[in-house]
């Protein structure tokens, strides 16, 4: 067995020569870097509550490969268990940061490709289900956290890849040779990707012939010769660089996420999982974005944390005994409690695929994904609602320290005599964090166009309902033939 504990996960990235922008500038730190620091401080926290015995039996399972004791986020599900216990492990995770802990990514990249490389390999003889375990047990063995990377630039949305005016806009191969290939494009909005050691690439959509280069899957180490990654901003992003923490919100944690291109990279074949097979890149796109529809149990997670802000706003300012208070804080409930129910399900209906990997039920995870891009902004509206104006007028930890006008803050904006002013300030800032600020890119941007947008679901909904038993049914019960 060997699971990283949190301090050698971040150990292990200090070793890594990544090449990483934000601001303009290399960032040559990028372990300590005051606004990178808080994302590697999610990631560390999947390696940390493995270690919990009272997490064990959500965070670890067993690798179906070697039989040893792996971390979840690296384990192929091999039971509907395995399934529901990842939506679980994604609500912890959820509630326990405060915001996107990135790792879930690569879990359901590995998934994918563990189902697409055995069936590729069916219909055309080829060795990439071999290829890709042994790459797993290298993950597995090392607890690797891997940045699953799907979403190209895409360019003009009407065009295919070989029809764009700039072909890198999709990833593909620019020169095969001996020993693997060369490739050249970008991918965007990258979950986790400076936190991580190994990029997982993977087709954006569903290609056809013409398109056959941009086929490609692969992995590489992060910090390959050839990738650079540039930061996103986030709202309130520079806050972290302030010396006080208050107005952070969430003092420990957040999400981040990159551009990361690869200018003419090398890719042994060892390596790669599948190309050209094009008739393979829809089901590679739709298995992996099934599972990561799922993944979004961490929104569940991040909504218990707004519940219990809310709510402690509420109390802060003596109105939680108020009726439509109240109401309000049972709607959030209610909202979250349902998008945990479509976690949980897609889970509890998936099935065992012919490579043996368990795979959730398409339907209910773009459901889920679907209530995910609504219930988590009529949250944040009620979260708003109940905390007052002041979320939005609060002046700063500095104001609120000063000498001079630090008294005025701490008298007027008393709430219940027995709390203190600056607790009222915190919770308001952590409302703040989670709707407006660094984690509302989380919350709810992302709740909307991460594991693609909605559209992306209505379409899968729309392919995976059984519409032809409904009108029998209905036919039959009025006397249609
Ligand atoms: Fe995981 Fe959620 Fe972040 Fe996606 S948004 S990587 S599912 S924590
Ligand atoms: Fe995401």
């Amino acid at each position: 067995m060997y699971m990283m504990t949190a301090e050698q996960y971040e150990e292990s990235l200090r070793r890594l020569n990544l090449v990483v922008y934000m601001f303009g500038k290399r960032i040559e730190n990028v372990v300590d870097d005051p606004i990178i620091r808080p994302s590697m401080k999610a990631v560390a926290k999947t390696y940390e509550l493995a270690h919990r015995p009272e997490h064990e039996d959500i965070m670890t399972a067993t690798s179906h490969i070697t039989g040893k004791k792996v971390n979840r986020f690296t384990h192929i599900h091999q039971s509907i268990e395995d399934l529901v216990k990842k939506s679980k492990m994604g609500r912890l995770l959820g509630r326990e940061t405060g915001c996107c802990f990135q790792r879930c990514v690569g879990m359901d990249s590995l998934n994918a490709l563990d189902m697409t490389t055995f069936d590729i390999d069916r219909k055309y003889g080829t060795e990439y289900h071999k290829r890709f375990v042994k790459y797993l047990a290298y993950v597995q063995d090392n607890d690797l956290t891997c940045c699953g990377a799907m979403t190209d630039t895409k360019g003009d949305r009407s065009l295919p890849p070989h029809k764009q005016a700039d072909p890198d806009m999709f990833m593909h191969v620019v020169e095969e040779k001996q020993d693997g290939v060369i490739v050249r494009g970008a991918k965007a909005h990258q979950t986790g990707a400076v936190n991580s050691h190994e990029i997982i690439v993977m087709p954006t959509i569903t290609l056809r012939e013409p398109d056959k280069d941009y086929a490609i899957s692969f992995a590489l180490p992060s910090d390959t010769e050839g990738i650079t990654y540039i930061i996103g901003r986030q709202s309130c992003d520079t806050r972290k660089l302030e010396s006080g923490t208050m107005d952070r919100g969430n003092l420990f944690f957040g999400g981040h996420e990159a551009l990361v291109i690869f200018d003419n990279v090398f890719v042994p074949w060892g390596r790669v999982f599948m190309f050209k097979e094009y008739d393979f890149s829809r089901q590679l796109v739709e298995q992996f974005a099934a599972y990561h529809r799922q993944s979004y149990a961490c929104k569940v997670g991040v909504g218990d944390v707004l519940i219990g802000a809310a709510q402690t706003a509420a109390e802060y300012n003596g109105v939680e005994k108020a009726s439509h208070i109240k109401d309000k804080v049972v709607e959030m409930n209610h909202l979250n409690e349902t998008l945990y129910c479509g976690a949980i399900a897609c889970a509890s209906e998936g099935h065992k695929e012919p490579s043996g990997t368990y795979y959730v039920n398409t339907l209910l995870a773009n459901v889920h994904k679907q209530n995910v891009t609504r219930f988590p902004y009529e949250m944040a509206r009620l979260a708003q609602d109940i905390a007052g104006g002041l979320l939005a007028t609060l002046p700063s930890e500095k104001d609120f320290k000063s000498d001079t006008v630090g008294k005025w803050m701490d008298k007027y904006y008393k709430g219940r005599a027995d709390i203190s002013t600056e607790y009222r300030m915190r919770i308001l800032r952590l409302i703040e964090n989670l709707t407006l600020g660094t984690a509302a890119t989380n919350y709810l941007t992302e709740s909307m166009h991460g594991a693609g947008s909605p559209q992306a679901q209505r379409i899968m909904i729309s392919r995976r309902v059984n519409m032809q038993e409904k009108q029998r049914a209905a036919k039959r019960l009025c006397g249609i033939e």
